[in-house]
């Protein structure tokens, strides 16, 4: 690692729904680490993937699925979406490559080219799709209506095009600094963020829309035992002792679930075999406990 001329930054991915990006980064990243659920909110810390090399440390930020739903709740995700991408160098806006523009695109598009000093990349994906390149002139003709980007790139997760030339233009606009994230630890620490938001997502899909709200996981533990045995213990924040009992359940039934489910994936992601300990406190004001929020990732 070259100190001296590192650079070092965040990403901001978006783009609609099914325009491939969890396939982008999970190939850039060489592992299966986005979170795919149908509720976007589920994804509460937005770090989705730390690519680090020899001279630069790339950490991608997802944005929740944007949409044109006029629904409340989807406009405040959206809006949600945008906002995280103030905090980043470099915005990657991916278009599907193979299909017309969409009036998605075009909403996007207009919203990133009204931020301000943006670096935006914008990547058409899956062109192993698309018989000739110059299919895509017309619509860059028409993207760069709204923004200035710095380039655009053709990309296939699937053939493995355009990779490189996204990951060398990235580093080309990251500002020098080291990297934000100490190197040997990412795996880790990254493996612990999923390994609580997996949780998160089952506890999202066994219960009612009431408990996630108020519910927070931490990792407690998360310790190679052996070579390929975890041993994670894992804390369940409630709110309240009424939705501590709808998380255990009956004989304890829903905890088991969950646990199994998350087991499952968290081991399927890690190609590890994990022995995962499920514990539910409650700590009435949780939101507001800074030491807390920190532990979990929340806030810096
Ligand atoms: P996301 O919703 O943007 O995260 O999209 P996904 O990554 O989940 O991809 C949506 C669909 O597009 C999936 O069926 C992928 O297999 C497919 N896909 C993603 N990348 C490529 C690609 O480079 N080429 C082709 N042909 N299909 C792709
Ligand atoms: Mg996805």
């Amino acid at each position: 690692m070259n100190l001296n001329n590192f650079h070092s930054g965040f990403v901001g991915v978006i783009g609609k729904p099914n325009v491939g990006k969890s396939t982008l980064l999970n190939t850039i990243l060489n592992q299966k680490i986005s979170i795919v659920s149908p509720k976007p909110q589920t994804t509460r810390t937005q770090i989705k993937g730390i690519y680090t090399d020899k001279d630069a440390q790339i950490v991608f930020i997802d944005t929740p699925g944007i949409t044109q739903s006029k629904d409340k709740f989807e406009k405040l995700i959206t809006k949600a979406a945008f906002s995280t991408l103030l905090d980043t160098d470099v915005i990657l806006f991916l278009i599907e490559g193979s299909k017309p523009l969409s009036k998605t695109d075009i909403t996007i598009a207009e919203k990133i080219g009204s931020l301000k000093n943006k670096n935006i990349i914008v990547g058409f994906t899956k062109v192993d799709l698309l018989k000739k390149r110059e299919e895509l002139l017309p619509i860059i003709k028409t993207i760069s209506k709204y923004i200035t980007a710095k380039t655009y790139l053709p990309i296939s997760s699937l053939e493995k095009i355009g990779l490189n030339e996204l990951i060398q233009t990235i580093k080309s606009i990251l500002p020098p600094s080291p990297p934000l994230y100490p190197e040997d630890k990412v795996t880790d620490v990254w493996e612990k963020i999923i390994a609580a938001e997996i949780i998160r997502e089952k506890i999202f899909l066994f219960t009612h829309q009431e408990i996630p709200y108020s519910t927070a996981v931490e990792i407690e533990e998360y310790k190679e035992k052996k070579r390929h045995l975890i041993y994670a213990k894992s804390i369940i924040y409630v709110e309240r002792k009424s939705q501590k009992g709808i998380l255990i359940g009956k004989n304890g039934e829903m905890l088991k679930k969950i646990g199994i489910a998350s087991r499952k994936e968290i081991e399927e992601l890690s190609g590890k075999k994990i022995y995962l300990e499920l514990w539910v406190k409650v700590e009435k004001n949780w939101k507001e406990k800074k030491e807390l929020l920190k532990r979990m990732g929340y806030i810096p």
